[in-house]
């Protein structure tokens, strides 16, 4: 069933938001080779109070949790609730390659700052990656 309210991606930018994401599957946590990924859409239709940040209606999953989101299927609460506990970084380069830009003066109202300060900080320096497992 054709679906006209989710988001249109260039073979790019899904390409961008799987290493955005690390390309680790955001439902099953494991580390995928980025064929094996997916971008999972979820229609503007199950999100109308968020519509305006096109990064809470994608998720990036592994093939598998792909299938499973689509015939188990997963609760869109659920789908939803991993999308809002994603990391500010991921988050932040998701709506970069997506074009969205958030308004400057808007408070962020689903960041947890301590978090971001212990992200920040646990980090390695020099953008090194992360370490594999
Ligand atoms: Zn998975
Ligand atoms: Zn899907």
């Amino acid at each position: 069933m054709p679906d006209t309210d989710l988001i249109k991606l260039t073979p790019a930018q899904e390409r961008k938001l799987k290493i955005a994401a690390e390309q680790i599957c955001e439902l099953c946590y494991d580390y995928y080779p980025l064929s094996f990924l997916k971008i999972h859409r979820i229609s503007r239709r199950l999100y109308k109070e968020m519509k305006r940040d096109p990064s809470t209606r994608i998720m990036v999953v592994c093939d598998l949790c792909h299938s499973h989101i689509h015939e188990l299927p997963v609760p869109i609460g659920k789908q939803r609730a991993i999308i809002r506990e994603r990391s500010f970084y991921i988050r932040r380069d998701m709506r970069k390659i997506l074009g969205y830009k958030p308004k400057p003066y808007q408070a962020p109202d689903d960041v947890n700052l301590s978090m971001i300060f212990d992200e920040y900080f646990g980090r390695s320096p020099l953008g090194s990656y992360r370490i594999s497992g």
